[in-house]
C-alpha cells in the first residue's frame, strides 16, 4: 500500500504542537507510520509531567477493574494520594519547583508499586493506584510503604535546596463478588482521604474490607445476573 495517500498533517502538527520528537525514520515507512501511532497513544493516555497514566485513561482502567472484580471474586484496592499543603510549595518556592515535586512524587510511587499496579496523576497534586488481586493486609502495607517513601525523601528543587513532603492517602477495596461502580468506588477511597487530611495528614486511612462469605449457589447467581443486562442494571442501582 501506498502510504503517502494518508493524511498525517493535523496528527502531526498535534504531536509537534505537544514538543513530541518525531520518528528519525523514513516518513510514511511502516517503522514511522508506527512511531506516530505509539506518539499518539502516549498523548492521549499518559500525563506529559509524570509519563504516569492520565485521567481519561485511568477512569477506563477503573471500569475494567470493577467488572474484573464483579467476575473473578478476587478484590482490589483502589488509593488516592494527595500531596500535603502543596500549594505552599508553590507560593514560597515557584510553580518549576512544585512540578519538580510533582515528578519525586510519581517516581516514588512508581519504585513501590507492582507492574500489574495502574498509577495515575488525576489532578494537580493528587495521584490515584489501581492495586488488582490485593488482599486486606496486603493493602494496608502497600499504603503505609507508599506514604514512608515519600516522607522520607527529599526533593532538590534547586542546587542544594531540598524539600521534605508528605502525602496523605486514602483507599477503599472493592469487595469480592459484589458489583459496584467506578464512580462510587472513586468516592469511597475520597471519603478515606479526607479523613486523612482532617486527622492531621502525612497518615493512610483505609476502608475495612468485608469480608464477605459467598456461597456456590450465590456465585452463580452473580454470573447469570452479569449475562442479562436488565437484571443487572436493576441489581447495580439496588446496591447504590
Ligand atoms: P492539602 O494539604 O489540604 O492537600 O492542601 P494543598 O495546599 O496541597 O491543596 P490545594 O488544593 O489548596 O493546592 C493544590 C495546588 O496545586 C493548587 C494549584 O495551584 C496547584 N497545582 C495544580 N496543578 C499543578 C501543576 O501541574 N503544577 C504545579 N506546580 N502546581 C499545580
Ligand atoms: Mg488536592
Ligand atoms: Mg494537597
Amino acid at each position: 500500500m501506498d502510504a503517502s495517500c494518508l493524511h498525517f498533517d493535523s496528527a502531526l502538527q498535534l504531536l509537534q504542537q505537544a514538543g513530541v520528537v518525531l520518528p528519525d525514520s523514513e516518513p510514511y515507512s511502516a517503522v514511522w507510520i508506527q512511531g506516530v501511532i505509539d506518539a499518539l497513544c502516549d498523548l492521549s493516555s499518559k500525563d506529559p509531567l509524570t509519563g504516569l497514566v492520565n485521567r481519561r485513561s485511568f477512569e477506563m482502567g477503573l471500569s475494567r477493574e470493577v467488572d474484573r472484580v464483579a467476575r473473578s471474586g478476587e478484590s482490589a484496592l483502589l488509593l488516592v494520594l494527595d500531596i500535603d499543603y502543596f500549594k505552599a510549595v508553590n507560593d514560597n518556592y515557584g510553580h518549576g519547583a512544585g512540578d519538580l515535586v510533582i515528578q519525586a512524587v510519581a517516581r516514588a510511587i512508581n519504585h513501590v508499586v507492582r507492574p500489574m499496579d495502574t498509577v495515575a496523576r488525576v489532578g494537580g497534586e493528587e495521584f490515584a493506584i489501581i492495586l488488582p488481586n490485593c488482599a486486606g493486609g496486603f493493602g494496608a502495607t502497600v499504603a503505609e510503604r507508599l506514604r514512608e517513601r515519600v516522607s522520607g525523601q527529599r526533593v532538590e528543587i534547586a542546587a542544594g535546596k531540598f524539600l521534605n513532603i508528605t502525602v496523605s492517602i486514602g483507599g477503599a477495596f472493592a469487595p469480592q463478588w459484589v458489583r459496584s461502580s467506578p464512580l462510587i468506588w472513586m468516592e469511597r477511597a475520597d471519603r478515606q482521604l479526607y479523613r486523612a487530611k482532617a486527622e492531621g495528614r502525612n497518615r493512610t486511612c483505609l476502608e475495612h474490607l468485608v469480608d464477605s462469605t459467598v456461597t456456590a449457589e450465590e456465585k452463580g447467581m452473580l454470573f447469570a445476573i452479569a449475562q442479562d443486562g436488565t437484571i443487572a442494571e436493576s441489581q447495580q442501582q439496588g446496591t447504590e
